[in-house]
């Protein structure tokens, strides 16, 4: 038997076990090969909009007082893969849905996006003061990354 034959023979064993166990071999995802096959991802109503702005908005002001640190303008958006960014202008963007996500979350990122105000890329120096400000940063992340399909719901801050 070929390789690929030894392969196919694995693979149909484990797609029978993952039949017989769905809640140890998760169905997986479906992959979308081109960009337009994807399900649209809806925008916010203008209440979840304002709503998300609110929690957001309290969130940058807290940090930015206990950092010590100004910025211009916050932005709320749209994005499919982004939770936040910076501006060289000190204008602050972030995802609506962050909103949804736990306090803690949220908090992370808005650290994340404005010890970018000290240091515009990702040393060393910036994960330092990221890491002062918030110790459990990378519990933080990783719950972001393990959560992205729950806060991609639509039905978010209703
Ligand atoms: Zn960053």
């Amino acid at each position: 038997m070929s390789v690929i034959g030894v392969c196919r023979d694995v693979r149909d064993f484990l797609r029978t076990l993952a039949g017989d166990l769905p809640e140890v071999f998760p169905p997986a995802r479906p992959v979308y090969r081109r960009r337009y096959m994807r399900p649209r991802l809806t925008g916010p109503t203008a209440a979840q909009r304002r709503r998300a702005r609110e929690i957001i908005s309290a969130s940058v002001a807290h940090w930015a007082g206990a950092l010590g640190l100004e910025y211009k303008k916050v932005f709320i958006k749209n994005q499919r893969s982004m939770w936040g960014s910076c501006s060289g202008r000190r204008n602050l963007n972030f995802n609506w849905r962050l909103a949804a996500a736990p306090p803690e979350a949220l908090d992370y990122v808005v650290i994340h996006e404005l010890c970018h105000l000290r240091e515009m890329n990702h040393s060393k120096k910036f994960w330092a003061h990221v890491e002062a400000a918030c110790p459990a940063y990378k519990a933080r992340r990783r719950w972001l990354r393990d959560n992205v399909a729950l806060l991609r719901r639509s039905d978010l801050l209703n």
